[in-house]
């Protein structure tokens, strides 16, 4: 809702029309109904080459409000995006207030139509420096990719359904894309997803499919030690296992983008996966082996698609709960490259030990329990290691638990597929969310044995097996 100035209310009806060839070779038509929501489009053109200054414009049209907020999106890791000499006028080209709060402009356009500019640098010089992370957008003279969240302040209140987005760095580029796409133009279904809209355009090689009724596409720059086929196959395995285990994909179109890590820490470079919305990148080291693709590396394309599921659509209600969110998907990434074939018995066994010992290992392992692990600093590697492979290693013995005491017939991910099915717009849980499922599948009270999964540093159900024994906790006995 948005207030409205005049005192008739003025219906503004934008009927866009847009045909065009995709990727798919059909012609798509977008009717875009806005009612009396306003209308938002963006356009994104280069204005540096030499360091990758772009200039972003923004109109809005039909807007009723006082008061036009944009806001700034999280950055992931930290940085967020600067905009530099931010202008916003009205149609007619007069300067407009704009109030800065924190991360929300405010522009006083009083019910005027209105346009903004600003300019980015999308350029991080030192690949050794943190921000390399957080600049997930790259702009080459051969191919860019974009991530909304590096380049768009977004609207905070309500705009129409579709937002367009004009992106023109480099002429004759066709946009590849999460979301609907044209030759250069996209549109972003709702100013929600503005921030993880990912498009790519140039010179990547394209591959696509179709799993039940989701399309994947993926899109690979430059040379590997494999070919193209062998990566999509990886993924595609991973995305029907994944799909299969819940029976939909929360997103109709999924765009995987394989490109060169920029990072280089003290290990030299590693590999890396992020996923936004409907999107994934996949930074790999250009000098990686081709038998990574057959190991646990690729547990980032299981990792981070499993978090569509636990972590999106099934949210943790806070940061208590993130061991779940983390500790099952970790848990089951490797589960579904065993199950694809990707890896072997004897490399799943490994990879477990190695997290195990980890577990053990870890200073905090008497002192914080996974249930804390998430909301202390994550900065720390100690504590990002507790709650992941804590969480990895409560995601089995609950798994175990559960199927234990159903005779069998269920296990973990019931409990997963059925909370998401119940919730198709999703849904935020919480611990005792969790017990409740898992009680009504296990057909008797949990919480003993969860609890004391979250709740007791260095529990014996995890830390049990340790070689000669953490004398402060007794093995957990499930009988009780
Ligand atoms: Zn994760």
């Amino acid at each position: 809702m948005f207030l409205m100035k005049s005192k008739s209310r003025i219906m503004t009806v934008i009927i866009l029309i847009i045909s065009a060839v995709t990727i798919s070779g059909t012609l798509p038509v977008f009717l875009i109904d806005a009612h009396s929501l306003p209308f938002m489009r963006y356009r994104v053109e280069l204005k540096d080459p030499k360091f990758d200054l772009v200039t972003i414009t923004g109109s809005m049209h039909g807007t009723l409000s006082d008061e036009t907020r944009l806001g700034i999106p999280d950055g992931g890791f930290g940085s967020k995006l600067d905009p530099i000499g931010f202008e916003a006028t009205d149609i007619d080209g007069e300067l407009l207030e704009t109030e800065i709060k924190g991360d929300t402009w405010i522009i006083k356009n009083g019910g005027r139509d209105l346009s903004f500019s600003y300019d980015l640098v999308l350029t991080v010089e030192d690949r050794y420096s943190p921000e390399v992370r957080d600049m997930l957008t790259l702009i080459e003279r051969e191919r860019f990719r974009m991530i909304g969240r590096d380049i768009y302040l977004v609207p905070l209140d309500e705009v129409s359904d579709g937002i367009i987005i004009d992106i023109e760095l480099y002429p004759g580029m066709t946009l590849h894309s999460t979301c609907a796409s044209n030759r250069k133009r996209l549109i972003v279904p709702a100013s929600a997803n503005l921030a993880v809209t990912l498009a790519v355009s140039g010179d990547y090689r394209y591959s696509q499919a179709r799993i039940g009724e989701t399309d994947l596409i993926l899109a690979i720059a430059g040379e590997w030690s494999f070919k193209d086929r062998e990566l999509f196959d990886v993924v595609k395995d991973i995305v029907a296992d994944e799909i299969d285990m819940f029976g939909s994909s929360p997103r109709e179109k999924y765009l995987f983008v394989c490109d060169q890590n920029p990072i280089r820490g003290d290990k030299g470079f590693d590999f890396y996966g992020v996923h936004f919305g409907g999107g994934m990148l996949l930074l790999f080291d250009r000098s990686m082996d081709r038998s990574k693709l057959y190991d646990t590396p690729m547990a980032i394309v299981s990792h981070e698609f499993f978090h569509n599921w636990n972590g999106e659509a099934v949210a943790p209600a806070s940061d208590s709960f993130v061991w779940f969110t983390e500790g099952a998907t970790v848990y089951y990434s490797y589960k579904v490259l065993l199950r694809t074939k990707i890896i072997s018995e004897g490399q799943y066994a490994e990879k477990r030990k190695v997290i195990e010992d980890r577990y053990l290992d870890n200073p905090y392992l008497e002192t914080v329990a996974i249930g804390k692990a998430g909301n202390n600093d994550l900065s720390d590697k100690d504590m990002v290691n507790m709650l992941y492979d804590g969480g990895f290693l409560a995601a089995e013995a609950l798994d175990m638990w559960i199927i234990e005491h159903t005779g069998r017939r269920y296990g973990l991910i019931d409990i997963l597929r059925t909370i998401y099915r119940k919730h198709p717009d999703g849904v935020r849980i919480d611990e005792q969310y969790l017990i409740s499922s898992v009680n009504v599948v296990a057909d008797r009270d949990s919480s003993p044995f969860i609890m004391e999964l979250i709740h007791t540093p260095a529990t014996g159900i995890l830390a049990g097996r340790r070689p000669g024994g953490s004398t402060k906790e007794k093995a957990f006995d499930p009988s009780v």
